[in-house]
């Protein structure tokens, strides 16, 4: 069933992932010289703990779907290889945001993170139990995402295979969307990691309102899996002045030292392109 979802979820342009795990507080990370934030208790009400599942054999079946699906994009001749620009710049953001993921998750130092991006129009990426990253060349062509934002939108994701949460299909088409919480929850962690990583949280809000734009021309299945975009940026915003400060620090500076922020100038494009 994994592995038909998971396929499904490539050929029809339908982000999954489902994993369970457990959630470590960020209060009781194990970075002690991180700078004081608040618990995701604290940050986001809805966030509450998860209890232990242990995972081991739904990561090692995802790994075995990863590894048919990517054999099955190079077999179709879609992969794109590794020198290709697209996924170096995956993998260079993927990692920076690696070491921020831990103290989310103390699994995940197990994990073997990986990027792929199979050369397909729609724009798509998920992360699957155990780090397997996998994106479609749409993600870059018709999002036109800088850096910081193609961090947010990473660390998205990532946040959802941290958390557990799990979007799955009733009649395998169309999906079932990512539940308000779980979208907050993504939020809340993604842009944590983001932000500590060295990327600006204010992207964060310049990416949900180019996807909002982008689904507004043609509706977007990567906003039908990943709804409440607008409700996002409101808290999104709400959240900003507590990002900015992590931010800062990655870069060695202070608040009030930032440069402002200059979101992607490239113009939206309302229809997909390979
Ligand atoms: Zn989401």
């Amino acid at each position: 069933m994994l592995q038909q979802v998971f396929s499904l979820g490539i050929s029809i342009c339908i982000g999954v992932v489902v994993v369970g795990t457990t959630l470590r507080s960020a209060s009781a990370g194990e970075n002690k010289e991180s700078p004081a934030v608040s618990s995701p208790s604290q940050q986001n009400s809805a966030i509450a703990p998860l209890d232990a599942v242990p995972i081991d054999a739904l990561e090692l079946q995802a790994l075995e779907t990863y590894k048919q699906l990517i054999a099955k994009a190079q077999r179709q001749k879609r992969l794109l290889a590794p020198t290709d620009e697209r996924v170096q710049r995956a993998q260079a953001i993927l990692d920076k945001l690696i070491p921020y993921t831990f103290r989310w998750n103390e699994r995940v130092k197990n994990w073997q993170w990986e990027v792929q991006v199979v050369q397909r129009a729609c724009a798509d990426v998920y992360c699957l139990p155990g780090g397997k990253i996998l994106m479609n060349s749409g993600i870059f062509n018709q999002f036109q995402l800088n850096d910081h934002e193609m961090a947010v939108l990473l660390a998205h994701e990532i946040a959802h295979a941290l958390r557990g949460h799990a979007s799955e299909f009733a009649n395998l088409q169309p999906a079932i969307p990512y539940t308000r919480e779980d979208e907050a929850e993504a939020d809340v962690i993604g842009n944590d990691i983001a932000a500590r990583a060295g990327y600006d949280p204010r992207a964060a809000i310049s990416l949900w309102e180019r996807l909002a734009a982008i689904d507004r021309a043609k509706p977007l299945k990567y906003a039908k899996i990943h709804p409440f975009i607008e409700r996002r940026i409101r808290e999104i915003k709400i959240r900003i002045s507590d990002l900015l400060p992590l931010y800062a620090k990655a870069l060695g500076k202070t608040g009030e030292t930032l440069e402002p922020y200059k979101a992607s100038a490239i113009k939206v494009k309302s229809r997909p392109q390979r």
